[in-house]
């Protein structure tokens, strides 16, 4: 079973003018431990599918699975618990970090909200996971703002792997980053997918920063995907 399986997934969106169809019957695989590269111009729906997979948002039309389990006309209750096996990364790690939050509590309070550990633990656990992303376990002390934009998306990493999610979705990760900065924490995602065999689904506008992460990458054009290949496949084409 593939941990994630997407069939013919379509999205309309209604805005002042008509109708968008933003996605329209895209279906993929994406294998336990791999990382499938999502590429595609701005406006390709690359957003859209990405908060389709992890259940943020309901298609018009298809199926999502998640390790088997069909997410799509899922019951609010058990899409919150399966919600907790996927979690999210985007553009701007301030959009997940609350700024008046020490990072440490930030982490903290994902564990609390699903009823794990104890306080000790909890805290415990956040300093592993700053220390798991480069950053000192003292850094939990800190607030968003005094981090450059490398080390907040480090920490909004920690945050979304505290859990041990299943899958990871990263929505350009990289894009708001200077290029010295993106390529450290391309890196950094590289090698936890190595070490904890993530999942992941990972979106962005750049092929270069795709061909990085990916084993597998997947051209989106007007709401479909018009190839799909092994990375060095897709990349060798003229
Ligand atoms: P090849 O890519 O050479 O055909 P693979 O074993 O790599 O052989 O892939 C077999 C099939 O599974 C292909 O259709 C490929 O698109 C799909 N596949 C494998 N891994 C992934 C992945 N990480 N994401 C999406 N599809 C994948
Ligand atoms: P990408 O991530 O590749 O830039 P999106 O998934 O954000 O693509 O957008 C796909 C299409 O859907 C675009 O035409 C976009 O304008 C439209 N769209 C996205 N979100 C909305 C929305 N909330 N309301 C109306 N149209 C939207």
């Amino acid at each position: 079973t593939p941990m994630l399986a997407v069939d013919g997934v379509s999205k309309h969106y209604r805005n002042g003018r008509g109708i968008v169809a933003a996605l329209s019957g895209v279906g993929f695989r994406l294998p336990a431990g791999s990382t499938l590269g999502i590429v595609g111009e701005s406006g390709s729906g690359k957003s859209t599918m990405a908060r389709i997979a992890c259940g943020l948002l309901a298609p018009d039309a298809g199926s999502v699975r998640l390790a088997g389990t069909e997410l799509v006309g899922l019951a609010v209750r058990d899409m919150r618990r399966l919600r907790r096996r996927v979690q999210m990364i985007f553009q701007d790690p301030l959009s997940s970090l609350d700024p008046r939050q020490r990072v440490s509590a930030a982490i903290e309070e994902v564990l609390a909200v699903h009823g794990l550990g104890d306080r000790r633990s909890r805290r415990a656990s956040a300093g592993q996971m700053l220390e798991l992303v480069g950053l000192p376990a003292a850094a939990g002390e800190r607030y968003p703002h005094q981090f450059s934009g490398g080390q907040r998306q480090r920490v909004a990493i920690a945050r979304a792997l505290v859990l041990k999610p299943d899958l990871l979705i990263c929505d350009e990760p990289v894009s708001a980053l200077d290029v010295s900065i993106q390529a450290q924490v391309l890196n950094l995602l590289v090698r936890l997918k190595r070490e904890l065999n993530l999942t992941m689904l990972f979106i962005s506008h750049d092929l270069s920063v795709v061909a990085h992460v990916a084993d597998h990458i997947g051209v989106m054009q007007r709401g479909r995907m018009v190839e799909m290949g092994a990375a060095e496949d897709v990349f060798r084409r003229p």
